[in-house]
């Protein structure tokens, strides 16, 4: 399918509202079933009618359509938070005993959700080091229900083999979960490499626009329908149809703004790759990645997230840095039109136990929508004060 036809037209419905170029935001809770027989038809077909917005909601349906023809596959879902949208593909499928297995440095809420949530309900989960695809094979017991990944991870971006590691899956009946915030779905299509659940914090550039909070799953249908009818419909974390109607008009410039952060990403690390004030820079579509040529099998393109180590062993200094650097917003999460920075020593309490973390020299960037340029200088000065 056409990418600029699922991003303009897929799913709108015009002749139902006025022939409007943008869709209405169906902001009602309830449907009308007008008779008893019809009522008894939408209760029994939920996952597809809207009766309730609890359940389908008209506005949430249109984005969900687009976000299945963008991951490649047949139905999705959309949720309150991108925390949600990890949260309820694995709860749908394990049970209490059974075993997860989980890349390490995963997303900080997802490693709490099977760290210290999971357990309350004797689920446990086993962490690899996910960049050896026999990793999650030797991990896996006679219990293993999911296979958890997040290629790459959004701080020091390892990868993992989504072919090899969706054929072990298979071989085990076990089901792949796969956060592709990283990539947007514009970058990367894990489903096309085996794995069965695509997750992506909304939030991040499926939005846009650092103002909405929203998450989406996409996967099959038989395993759509099952996530609906249990964690879905029973929690309730979905989105209202105002954040599903703004991440609809994110989708419009999806395209153009990945385009432009790619390229301003690729041209910004190519000018700092070896500067002298700098220990490393990790950026997983640059050769100097140790699994370049994996992310060139597996991505389209480098999003534009990376990390450096600064060259220095003063917390002070990394602390200035970032200070200084005033075409950066220094802010959580990425995605949006505007750059960002985030350094690691901020997880620490205090600054000696950062400092005593080898950690505590890597900052985070987010490269926005600006000129290039424009926040390349603003890096150069800064690291010459360094
Ligand atoms: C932000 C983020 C999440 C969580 O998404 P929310 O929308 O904030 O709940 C999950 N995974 C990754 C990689 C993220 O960056």
């Amino acid at each position: 399918m056409d990418l600029s036809y699922i991003l303009n037209d897929l799913g709108e419905e015009r002749e139902q509202y006025f022939d409007a170029i943008a869709p209405p935001i169906m902001q009602s809770s309830n449907f009308d079933c007008r008779t008893v027989a019809q009522a008894r038809k939408m209760i029994a077909n939920e996952f597809s009618t809207s009766l309730y917005t609890r359940g389908t909601n008209p506005t949430v349906k249109m984005l969900n359509a687009k976000i299945a023809a963008l991951e490649g596959t047949e139905a999705a879902l959309t949720v309150s938070s991108g925390a949600t949208a990890m949260a309820l593909p694995i709860l749908a499928n394990v049970n209490q005993g059974d075993h997860i297995i989980c890349i390490k440095k995963p997303y900080f809420w997802t490693e709490i959700f099977l760290t210290q949530w999971l357990p309350r309900f004797g689920v446990t989960c086993t962490f690899v080091d996910g960049t050896k695809a026999s990793n999650f094979e030797n991990a896996i017991q006679p219990n293993t229900k999911v296979i958890v990944l997040e290629s790459p991870n959004s701080f020091t971006f390892e990868l993992q083999d989504l072919t090899a590691v969706s054929e072990i899956a298979k071989r085990h009946q076990i089901v792949t979960v796969i956060d592709n915030s990283y990539s947007s779905p514009l970058f990367m299509q894990p489903a096309k490499f085996g794995i069965d659940i695509v997750v992506h914090s909304a939030t991040k550039y499926i939005g846009g626009h650092s103002d909405v909070v929203a998450g989406t799953i996409a996967g099959s249908d038989v395993m759509m329908r099952k996530i609906f009818h249990s964690e879905y419909m029973t929690l309730g974390a979905i989105i209202g149809p105002f954040d599903a109607w703004l991440l609809i008009r994110g989708l419009r410039t999806l395209d153009v703004r990945m385009e432009r952060v790619a390229a301003s990403t690729q041209y910004i690390v190519e000018k700092l790759v070896g500067h002298p004030k700098l220990k490393q820079l990790i950026y997983p579509t640059h050769p100097s990645h140790p699994q370049y040529t994996l992310a060139q099998q597996q991505m389209k393109k480098g999003g534009g997230l990376f990390t450096v180590a600064l060259n220095t062993d003063s917390i002070e200094k990394v602390e200035q840095f970032c200070d200084e650097l005033k075409s950066f917003r220094i802010a959580v999460s990425w995605g949006g039109h505007e750059a960002l920075i985030m350094p690691a020593c901020v997880k620490f309490p205090s600054q000696e136990e950062a400092q005593a973390s080898s950690a505590f020299n890597l900052v985070r960037f987010y490269i926005g929508l600006e000129s290039p340029d424009y926040l390349l200088d603003n890096i150069l000065t800064g690291l010459e004060k360094l």
